[in-house]
């Protein structure tokens, strides 16, 4: 029985409700007046219902479909403006005890190279993407508790914390590991993560144990629960997504907002970041495998429909995504990207030989960070290094309280000109500097608080002298 405030997964993510909801809109996907109310409604920035949301993704009309993607933008604009919060992973571990058939990681795989890093190899590692300019890391880590236990995880997070290599400085850790304790996410909350970002992979719970046939994620409700825990540890910012593929994207569409909605209403905040990947090629992979993949049509229409149904959620689009496709769904709501990234272990600080293949998924987007900040500056984007609320401790209901009274676009933006201009300082190319230091005009001038503005140029003169890291 659906019960969103329900602390069982199974209740708050009910199958029934899901399948009610996708004939609900399989059976209005061409009901104008319902969606042209719908649509107009989502117009107040307020969000929608997991059912409301799935009637436009269903939506087949043309007209209608048009007006989603200029409300999407809109709601982009307006509460993101045009800044792109950029971050790299950083793999520590890939040995894993679980086999989900999806990943190379799986403990079957013999044809990978398993390797931990040492907090040596960490530090070379950390080097090298603060030398990138890259400000914000997602630490990956397979599970195993022998080899990865926690204590590793907290003491690199330390590790990563104390390097300050030239003006370098990782300055925002979320952290992506498996699902764990209450008691351990307030160990991983008391070592200063950012945001604890989980991927649900599929909702569908019959799916969900076929794609995970051995160890201990396994268990959907542990994992699917995994949030409500993760936030009585006292982690306020949590990131959801689902690997689209792997199950209809009807139902996991569903599934998450319903997640979302859950989280909202159980824990008082929903969630802070939604990742959207889709299944892609990798070692031991092949997406052929997999029959639910998704087209780039219906990834750019989910991306879409989910910058309508929570608008105050920040969406992030990693580098298994194309050039082309990341240009695509960043008009359309993504608000975060990575850069630059490397997916194997150890990877940043030296590349691995061919026969040494330790990589969670093919890069699709393989370029330079510097190439990425001068690509979105082109596109008229503000390239942001900014991790200013979680050290300001703008977190959780705080932190949406600001987001949703449209007061938090007054940090972001000059935030966003003051990080792109260390960036700028400290490693950009020529072309991609002068590039930037129009942008940074261009930006200073559209401030609209003329304090703001005053304090924003000045610390601009300090970051040309030398200094560093101020913020809003
Ligand atoms: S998805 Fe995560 S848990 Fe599953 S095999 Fe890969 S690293 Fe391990
Ligand atoms: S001010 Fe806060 S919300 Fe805005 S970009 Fe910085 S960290 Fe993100």
């Amino acid at each position: 029985m659906y019960n969103i405030k329900s602390k069982k997964a199974e209740e708050f993510i009910d199958n029934q409700e899901i399948l009610d909801t996708i004939a609900y809109a399989e059976e209005n996907k061409n009901n104008e007046t319902l969606i042209d109310e719908i649509i107009t409604r989502a117009g107040d920035f307020k969000g929608l219902s997991h059912r409301e949301a799935a009637v436009l993704l269903a939506c087949e009309l043309e007209d209608q479909n048009k007006r989603l993607v200029i409300l999407a933008q809109e709601i982009k604009k307006k509460l993101y403006g045009n800044r792109i919060v950029m971050f790299a992973p950083l793999y520590l571990s890939n040995y894993c005890v679980n086999g989900c058939v999806y990943c190379p990681y799986h403990h079957k795989n013999t044809t990978i190279k398993r390797k931990q890093l040492s907090q040596a190899e960490i530090v070379k590692e950390v080097i090298a993407l603060q030398d990138m300019g890259h400000k914000r890391l997602a630490l990956e880590t397979g599970e195993d508790p022998v080899n990865c236990p926690l204590e590793y995880v907290l003491e690199s997070i330390k590790t990563i914390y104390s390097i300050k290599h030239k003006n370098g400085d990782i300055r925002r850790v979320n952290v992506n590991i498996a699902a764990t304790t209450v008691e351990n996410y307030r160990r991983l909350k008391d070592a200063g993560i950012g945001t604890y970002i989980l991927f649900q992979e599929t909702y569908h719970k019959e799916n969900y144990e076929m794609l995970h046939p051995t160890g201990p994620k396994h268990n959907y409700a542990w994992h699917t629960e995994a949030m409500d825990r993760a936030m009585e540890g006292g982690i306020d910012d949590v990131g959801i997504g689902v690997l689209f593929g792997l199950n209809t994207y009807r139902y996991d569409f569903v599934g998450m907002l319903m997640h979302a909605e859950h989280l909202e209403a159980a824990m008082g905040v929903g969630p802070h970041t939604i990742s959207v990947p889709r299944i892609c090629p990798a070692d031991d992979i092949d997406t052929n495998d997999f029959s639910n993949a998704i087209s780039n049509e219906v990834f750019e229409k989910i991306v879409t429909v989910l910058r309508i149904a929570v608008p105050y959620t920040g969406m992030i689009v990693s580098t298994r995504e194309s050039q082309a496709s990341r240009e695509r769904v960043l008009k359309l709501g993504i608000s975060q990207i990575s850069g630059g990234s490397c997916t194997s272990v150890g990877g940043y600080d030296h590349p691995e030989p061919e026969d040494e293949n330790s990589s969670q998924f093919d890069v699709t987007d393989t370029r330079k960070l510097d190439d990425i900040v001068n690509w979105l500056l082109e596109m008229g984007h503000i390239p942001s290094f900014c991790t200013a609320c979680y050290r300001e401790g703008r977190t959780g209901d705080r932190f949406m309280q600001l987001a949703k009274s449209g007061q938090i676009v007054n940090c972001c933006q000059p935030n966003a000109i003051m990080t792109l201009k260390e960036y700028l300082e400290d490693y950009a190319s020529a072309d991609t500097k002068a590039k930037g230091e129009v942008m940074i005009q261009r930006e200073l001038q559209s401030i609209p608080d003329d304090k703001v503005r005053a304090i924003a140029t000045g610390h601009l003169t300090q970051l040309s002298a030398g200094k560093r890291d101020f913020r809003f």
